[in-house]
Parts: C-alpha cells; sequence; structure tokens
C-alpha cells in the first residue's frame, strides 16, 4: 500500500504483510485458558453484556472454570448484572480479578475505578490498550472459558481484540430490527480477515410470550437469524425472548439466577470450538 507505516496496530487493510506477521500477545504467565470466546455486536444496547453473562452463568453452572473480560470499557455493565461491587487487588505480578457469587472470576473498568460511576473519557488507543491489558497483566490462572465482552462495532478496540488475544470464536448478538445484515456482514468480514469462526448468532429481544396466553409476539417483525446463519455458514443460533424477569436480574445484580435454557445449542457449540493453545503460534 501506497502510505504504509508498517504498523498493523493502526491499520485493517488485508495486505500481504499482515499475514506474515502475527500480532498475537501471550496472556500473563499465571494464566492459562483453553477457549477464549468474544460477544460481539454491530451497536450498543442490543443484549451483548446480557448475551455475555448467561453464556458465564452457564457454563458456570456446568462446573466449567470461567472468566469474564468485560472489554466494554467505557459503559461496563456486567459486574453490575452479577452484583458485584468489589475492586480487583493487584501485585508487582499483576492484577487479579474479582470473583462473582458462583466463582465466575471478572475483570472490568469498574473494578478498578474508585467509583463506579468515574467516567473513562479516553483516546481509542489508550482504550485498546487497557483491553489489552486485560489479557497480558491479569493473573487468570486456569480457565476452561473465557468470555471478551466486547465494545460495540468494528473500531480500534475490537481490531485490537480480534489481532491480539488468541480467540477460539466469536459470538455476534443482534435484535431484529438492527440491520442486521450489513451488521452481520461487518463483523464476519473482520473475523474472516483475522481467521477467526463465528460460532453463532444470538437473536435478542427475538420474540414476546404473551404471560396470559402463552402465545408468541415478535415484536420487532420476523426472526432473520436462521436465514442469516445459512447465509454466512454460521453453525447455531439463538433466539433470547424479551423478558421483564432479565432485565429485573441484571439490573438488581442477579443474572447467576436466570434461566440461561434459550442459549443451550450456542453453549454447545462453543464447547466444539478449538481450543486456543492451536492459534498462539
Ligand atoms: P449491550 O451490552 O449490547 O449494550 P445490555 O446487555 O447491557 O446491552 O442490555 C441493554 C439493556 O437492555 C439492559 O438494561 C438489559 O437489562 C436490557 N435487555 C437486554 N436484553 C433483554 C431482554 N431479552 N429482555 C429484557 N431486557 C433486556
Amino acid at each position: 500500500m501506497a502510505n504504509c507505516t508498517h504498523d498493523c496496530s493502526t491499520c485493517s487493510s488485508n495486505c500481504g504483510s499482515r499475514s506474515k506477521t502475527s500480532l498475537i500477545k501471550a496472556p500473563h504467565k499465571g494464566t492459562k485458558v483453553k477457549r477464549v470466546i468474544a460477544i460481539a455486536s454491530g451497536k450498543g444496547g442490543v443484549g451483548k453484556s446480557l448475551v455475555t453473562s448467561l453464556l458465564a452463568v452457564r457454563a458456570r453452572a456446568q462446573g466449567l472454570r470461567v472468566g469474564i473480560l468485560d472489554a466494554d470499557i467505557t459503559g461496563p455493565s456486567v459486574p453490575k448484572a452479577f452484583g458485584v461491587t468489589a475492586r480487583a487487588t493487584g501485585s508487582e505480578d499483576g492484577i487479579y480479578p474479582v470473583e462473582t457469587k458462583s466463582g465466575i472470576k471478572l475483570i472490568s473498568m469498574n473494578a478498578l475505578l474508585e467509583h463506579d460511576d468515574d467516567p473513562v473519557v479516553w483516546r481509542g488507543s489508550l482504550i485498546a490498550g487497557a483491553t489489552l491489558q486485560f489479557w497480558t497483566d491479569v493473573i487468570w490462572d486456569e480457565l476452561d472459558i473465557l468470555f471478551i465482552d466486547m465494545p460495540p462495532g468494528t473500531g480500534d478496540v475490537p481490531l485490537t481484540v480480534f489481532q491480539s488475544i488468541p480467540l477460539s470464536g466469536i459470538v455476534i448478538v443482534t435484535t431484529p430490527q438492527d440491520l442486521v445484515e450489513m451488521i452481520v456482514k461487518k463483523a464476519m468480514g473482520m473475523a474472516n480477515m483475522m481467521q477467526i469462526p463465528v460460532l453463532g448468532i444470538a437473536e435478542n429481544m427475538s420474540y414476546f410470550t404473551c404471560p396470559d396466553c402463552g402465545k408468541r409476539y415478535e415484536l420487532f417483525g420476523k426472526s432473520k437469524a436462521d436465514d442469516l446463519a445459512r447465509a454466512y455458514h454460521v453453525p447455531t443460533t439463538a433466539r433470547i425472548p424479551i423478558d421483564p424477569a432479565l432485565s429485573e436480574l441484571m439490573s438488581g445484580g442477579r443474572i447467576e439466577e436466570a434461566d440461561t435454557d434459550c442459549l443451550a445449542s450456542l453453549y454447545a457449540e462453543l464447547l466444539r470450538s478449538r481450543e486456543i493453545s492451536s492459534r498462539q503460534d
């Protein structure tokens, strides 16, 4: 490319030099993770943190050692969903994540700020750096699965995560009223560029079940998840209903009490993904 600076971290072009340069970073020496799954969405507010939290809750309930890396630095909502207010501690060696009631390890910007409502007013490059430190400087110990709650969109931070952390795969969260096609295309493009498989599409707010008559209503239009999955060869889809109980559990810090059955097949697909040792070389 004519204006190449030879710094791939500032450029998303899929040129010849990129394919020869691995930007994958090693985790902290006290970390041994089998699978890293990123949960991504095209825009905010579609339920990415909800899906991340529910998948982590399901994995933990099945006895796995689970972590959540909250990379949504400027709008971290995972600690609130779990009712975690503790601050992360550190030593010369690194940073120790906090733990939820059921024992899910969690690192989030909120666990490092003095007050939960302190704003993070940083440039993209600083935010990307902080996210990477959650991988390189946090002592995760041994985990079967680490979920990364990505910031929405396809900007600096998602790009850094995709390039630097060895992912087993990604899950894309959408809603039926989203411009799904465009968003999925963008996310697919990014994932393909980095050779990371898209393991599933989670369609949130997919329908509402009337509590009186049990009838299902597709409030935001007909579900597009299965058509999309077929078109883009994505192995699974999950449909999550609009459920006031879910938002109550999230805002009350009790997401560990939620029913996670709607994510059963997606979760099973995650377990079939390859382990990251094969992506670290
Ligand atoms: P994102 O991480 O994509 O910004 P969140 O997971 O934080 O989105 O969800 C945004 C808000 O919508 C939260 O208050 C959450 O409780 C609510 N919400 C998300 N999905 C549902 C759902 N299926 N039913 C009810 N409320 C939901």
